[in-house]
């Protein structure tokens, strides 16, 4: 089979390295990829918001299945086109994808469907915000309604600086995804992230991850799109990944079937794991960057086979994907500057970082001539496995070391509370 992969982040090189591997891949394209994805893809130059090129490239190429990573196309609806041409695609339609694509969506259907979340309200005017939020106690959650590449959340402490946010939002500091706010009763607990892959009817569980937003050691500093994340996330239990499942994503999925808007790909539930159970704090409509790399890491099944069986619906003939017991770890190397305005350009060499069975999955780079060279804020994914967390960050610390990249930075705690539980001191 002819594979189309469109992205050219970490996550999609940690799926073109898992794609390729399968004996059902004959060959693998990437639009537009990336230095390291073009290491098992051949990589063009396609643009994704285009959907007529995307469908005649898949014609001309006798794609028989088009993965898409990232939000931003599934939203655009770009499945949709594809289906319509008779192209197998992973990936939920522009409707399904609004359980990413806009917070009152999902705050809505969890409200039909009974699943646990937190108490909120819809605004659409600033006036009705500033009104909402004395229905609310401090600290203040603040949703940008739509698609805000992560940065559409604000939690504030005082009523103050909720207000002065709200402003901010209304006033477009969001461009679009502003126009509606929603806001938010804010949930004590730990965050852990749960994934499934369904067709639509059928759901199975892919795996546990954590991550860590803020861009300083000992979570401190501003959020980013993560730097660094580890699977599984032991604090997700065999019993609660069944209580996620039966009070959330069953009838997350039961619900969409059911109104006439089957969810297809992978569901991606962001939880609060609260007193009172989990609760969902968010759905993405597609993998996680930097989860997918620790999912892939540990994934054992074919992935061509399940995201084909998703695309085709026929996901309960297939059996549950199986991942190894060991933890995946990932550091992300950022380069100087990120989250704010990274430096481009900086020199990077590899050297011997995969010498001891560690990947580097690339995010920003790109190659000016033979050398390569950091082109975004998240540069390099270091991605390691072990027996235990305390291993396999071990083995991504070693290699992280094995790499020069004199304009970069990264976390060096990452996994550290799952190390702390292992010695018994947390
Ligand atoms: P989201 O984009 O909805 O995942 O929100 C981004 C981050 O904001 C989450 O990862 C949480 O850390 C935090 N957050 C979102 N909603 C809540 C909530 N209701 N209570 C506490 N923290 C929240």
């Amino acid at each position: 089979m002819n594979i189309l992969l469109l992205g050219s982040g970490g996550r999609e090189h940690a799926l073109a390295w898992k794609l390729a591997q399968s004996p059902l891949c004959d060959k693998l394209w990437a639009a537009p990829g990336n230095p390291g994805i073009a290491q098992h893809a051949e990589c063009t130059a396609l643009d994704a918001a285009d959907h007529e090129a995307v469908v005649a490239f898949c014609s001309d190429h006798a794609i028989g299945l088009v993965v898409i990573g990232p939000e931003a196309p599934l939203v655009d609806g770009l499945a949709d086109s594809l289906r319509v041409a008779g192209i197998d695609t992973f990936g939920p339609s522009r409707e399904a994808a609004q359980l990413e694509g806009s917070k009152g969506f999902t705050k809505e259907l969890c409200k039909r469907a009974n699943i646990p979340t937190a108490r909120y309200e819809r605004c659409v005017s600033l006036e009705q915000a500033w009104g909402a939020l004395k229905r609310f106690d401090p600290p203040f959650v603040l949703k940008a309604d739509g698609l805000a590449a992560g940065k559409g959340v604000v939690i504030a402490e005082t009523y103050e600086e909720a207000q002065h946010a709200l402003d901010e939002m209304f006033d477009g500091k969001f461009g679009s995804a502003g126009s509606e706010v929603v806001i938010e009763q804010f949930l004590m607990g730990e965050e852990a992230s749960f994934f499934a892959l369904t067709d639509g009817t059928a759901i199975v569980p892919i795996g546990t991850a954590q991550d860590h937003k803020r861009v300083g050691e000992g979570d401190t500093g501003p959020n980013t799109g993560g730097m660094g994340a580890y699977s599984p996330a032991p604090v997700l239990s065999e019993d609660l990944q069944a209580q996620v499942m039966r009070e959330i994503v069953e009838p997350t999925v039961r619900t969409m079937a059911a109104e006439g808007t089957p969810y297809s790909g992978v569901l991606y539930a962001g939880l609060m794991l609260t007193r009172d159970g989990p609760q969902l704090i968010e759905y993405n409509a597609r993998f996680g960057d930097p989860e997918c790399q620790v999912l892939m890491m540990r994934l054992e099944s074919d992935l061509v086979e399940l995201m084909k069986a998703c695309a085709q619906g026929r996901l309960g003939d297939v059996g549950e994907p199986v991942l190894s017991d060991d933890f995946a770890l990932t550091v992300v190397m950022a380069a100087e500057g990120y989250p704010g305005t990274p430096k481009k350009g900086g020199t990077i060499a590899l050297g011997e970082a995969e010498a001891g069975g560690a990947k580097v999955f690339h995010a920003g780079t790109k190659l000016a001539g033979e050398t390569l060279t950091s082109s975004g804020g998240r540069v390099l994914n270091v991605t390691a496995r072990g027996a235990s967390a305390t291993d396999a960050q071990a083995k991504a610390y070693e290699a992280v070391h094995a790499i020069s990249f004199p304009d970069g930075f990264c976390r060096r705690d990452i996994g550290q509370r799952e190390v702390r539980r292992e010695r018994g001191l947390a």
